[in-house]
């Protein structure tokens, strides 16, 4: 069965940013971060450069975005942190130093769940309804943990290409999926030893349109996952541009927030139905009431 988008819409789709920085590395490799100031200034060009970058590009383009911030970088790059809530963004939560959650344990989790929220609200008075887990890491617990601080959604899961539910424990928590193929980093980023080159901004335009345009054709939902650091570079922040103006080609795509998708998912009107007939329940719906 098809998803079914709001009246005049056949597909969705969203720009996220995942605002880093520094956050990821001191996470990781504490001990190289005392002394990499080559590596901490590859991640700088995101607030420095990356962030105002993409500002102006939305604006140009005349769209809302959904960023995702850990409270570290909040902390200490304030400044574009304000500048995106300001500009009318969405901000969801994303860890505090982007720990990948694999690493902890329920309890360890949680406690930075808790900090993360703290700084949001305090820094920019943003209680976030959605929440994107640090390297795409999630563990059993963390959908229960979501819910029970008050998130609407997740978008870290790979399980659908439309919005959908995961449970956990405490009722279904809305998925705004991801998926590799729309991840900049594995195509821009350089890492030694890894098997990526780096990818030519035109075969990534080719490669990201042709999924647009195979989704759009599914009802799908099309998140695709930038980072200031990485996209905020000249020729990338163009072919953002570029994939925009292709896409704007087709009738009837939703540009617009993941939050904005699962609320409209929450709504619960998503089930395809033929004109005159009663929306069905969805079969998680229906399976809770039995
Ligand atoms: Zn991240």
């Amino acid at each position: 069965m098809r998803y079914r988008w709001p009246a005049g819409k056949q597909s969705a789709v969203v720009l996220s940013f995942d605002f880093d920085a520094e956050s990821g590395f001191l996470f990781r490799e504490p001990e190289k971060a005392k002394r990499s100031l080559g590596d901490l200034e590859e991640r700088r060009f995101g607030p420095r450069v990356g962030v105002d970058r993409i500002l102006r590009l939305l604006d140009r383009l005349k769209l809302r975005a959904s960023f995702y911030i850990p409270g570290w970088t909040v902390e200490n790059h304030l400044a574009p942190s304000q500048r995106i809530r300001d500009a009318g963004h969405e901000i969801g939560a994303h860890g505090n130093m982007h720990e990948a959650v694999g690493f902890l344990d329920a309890a360890q989790e949680e406690a930075i769940m808790v900090q993360q929220l703290a700084i949001l609200r305090d820094h920019l008075g943003v209680k976030p309804t959605g929440y994107r887990s640090p390297s795409w890491d999630v563990n059993i617990w963390t959908p229960g943990i979501l819910k029970r601080h008050g998130f609407l959604y997740d978008s870290s899961l790979m399980g659908n290409d439309v919005p959908y539910e995961v449970d956990s424990g405490v009722g279904p928590l809305v998925e705004v999926p991801v998926q590799w193929l729309l991840d900049d980093a594995p195509l821009f980023r350089h890492v030694y030893g890894s098997s990526n080159g780096i990818a030519d901004p035109g075969r990534v335009l080719q490669m990201w349109s042709k999924e647009f345009a195979a989704m759009h054709a599914e009802n799908g939902c099309f998140v695709l996952t930038c980072h200031p650091f990485v996209s905020g570079r000249a020729s990338r922040i163009a072919l953002l541009e570029e994939l925009v103006a292709y896409m704007r080609k087709f009738r009837g795509v939703w540009f617009t927030t993941c939050e904005e998708v699962a609320r409209w998912h929450a709504e619960g009107k998503t089930a395809a139905t033929t004109r005159g007939e009663k929306s069905p329940r969805r079969p998680g719906a229906a399976k809770r009431r039995r």
